[in-house]
């Protein structure tokens, strides 16, 4: 018979499973967690859809239930580098990766020794995937076809004599070039949206208790870092104007529209940031020489495979200045964010504290990150340092808090 209340047995059946039912999710709110407190609610998913860093640590069972994302961590390295690519790594796996595990990318323009591979093998979490890949001169490596290499050597050694940080090393300029444009094209990430690069000699100081690609994509975000410093404006003399130049030509044609992260690199006109290149001659703020430091950064990768920053790409690659200049990938890629993308879209990731030669970025306010072990690591940078942009950062963010 339809629509009646079972009888005797399978009432009892019925209570028993709602019993069971009602103790387990009793227990789902009662069982206290075993981290510390979040300004992120533990509990919460799908994860944080709120714009601010994390004070304390985050459950990380409940994070590690989600799928990671399509992201790689991408070192571009020599066999040299095995010493202090391993304590990166340590650092690194200890920090988040033994946890999230996710595949390495490893690029190199010679190729990788078996031994290097085993070696950096034994500061891995167990089963790590490796993806190995070699970065050939079509691939972006070294000077481009149609370049007169001759008068580019010639600049560069000029460079060197005139005090130019890495001016005569042809190596870095290919290092500076291939990771301002053509590394996002490269075969070896094809199957990935992000990359999370990490370098030599670098260390983190914080735990990670959730996956900061997941946190990028589920906040509609394109870029992460964690230092803004300025830039040896020597390196780049013409890139401003070039860019700027670019920049007006968009805007022109209706292709851009003006964004106020652009304000984040001009130079005059707030605050004390008063260093940087003059006015130009159009009476145009120069350039503060502000950017993203990239030796730390997690990207997506479509935005930078896309036509509108590949297009920059070209462009700045047609006026030599990879070569006949030292322009840096770090200054270019945060101009082009300032084009291409809103200011929303990059993130600072305030409590991935991350050391770097000298440079250090440790939370600056009491309780952001996750178990840091900042103290007495050598002085972190403060907004008020000379050198930092972050005041800068601050500035604009305030316009969209
Ligand atoms: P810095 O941090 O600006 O002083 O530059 P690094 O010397 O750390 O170089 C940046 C990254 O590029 C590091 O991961 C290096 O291992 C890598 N790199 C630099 N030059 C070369 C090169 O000629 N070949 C390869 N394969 N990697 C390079
Ligand atoms: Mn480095």
């Amino acid at each position: 018979m339809s629509g009646r209340i079972p009888q005797d047995g399978s009432r009892s059946k019925l209570l028993t499973i709602l019993s069971f039912l009602l103790l387990t999710s009793l227990a789902f709110f009662l069982v206290p967690s075993r981290t510390s407190t979040s300004l992120w609610p533990k509990d919460s998913a799908p994860l944080v859809v709120r714009d601010i860093p994390v004070a304390g640590c985050l459950n990380d069972e409940i994070e590690l239930d989600y799928p990671r994302e399509k992201g790689c961590i991408l070192i571009l390295g020599r066999n040299e580098d095995e010493d202090e690519l391993k304590s990166s790594l340590l650092s690194f796996e200890s920090m988040f990766n033994a946890r999230y595990k996710y595949p390495y990318c490893l690029l190199s323009d010679t190729p990788f020794k078996a031994s290097f591979l085993a070696s950096l093998r034994t500061v891995l979490h167990e089963g790590a995937v490796i993806h190995t890949g070699l970065v050939t001169h079509e691939q972006g490596w070294g000077m481009p076809d149609w370049m007169d290499k001759e008068e580019a050597r010639r600049k560069m050694k000029a460079m060197g004599k005139s005090g130019v940080q890495y001016g005569e090393k042809e190596s870095y300029h290919n290092m500076c070039r291939f990771y301002t444009g053509p590394f996002a094209n490269h075969p070896l990430l094809a199957g990935f949206d992000w990359y999370w690069r990490l370098e030599p000699s670098v260390k983190f100081f914080c735990k990670l208790t959730y996956d900061p690609f997941r946190f990028l994509a589920q906040n509609n975000k394109l870029y992460g870092f964690n230092i803004a410093v300025i830039e040896n404006i020597n390196t780049i003399p013409t890139l401003f104007p070039t860019i700027s130049e670019y920049r007006n030509d968009l805007i022109k044609k209706g292709e851009i529209q003006p964004t106020d992260f652009w304000k984040m690199f001009e130079a005059d006109g707030w605050g004390n940031h008063g260093w940087g290149e003059p006015a130009g001659k159009d009476g145009k703020p120069g350039y503060n020489t502000c950017h993203f430091w990239t030796n730390f950064e997690i990207g997506n990768l479509n935005f930078l495979r896309g036509k509108q920053y590949q297009d920059l790409f070209e462009h700045l690659d047609r006026k030599k200045g990879f070569y006949h200049e030292r322009w840096g990938d770090a200054p270019i890629r945060s101009l082009a964010l300032a084009l291409f993308s809103n200011f929303t879209q990059t993130h600072f990731f305030e409590d991935i504290a991350y050391v770097h030669d000298t440079w250090m970025h440790c939370p600056l306010r009491d309780g952001i990150g996750c178990e840091c072990e900042c103290k007495d690591k050598g002085p972190a940078i403060g907004e008020d340092a000379w050198y930092s942009c972050l005041a800068r950062w601050k500035e604009i963010n305030a316009l969209h808090v």
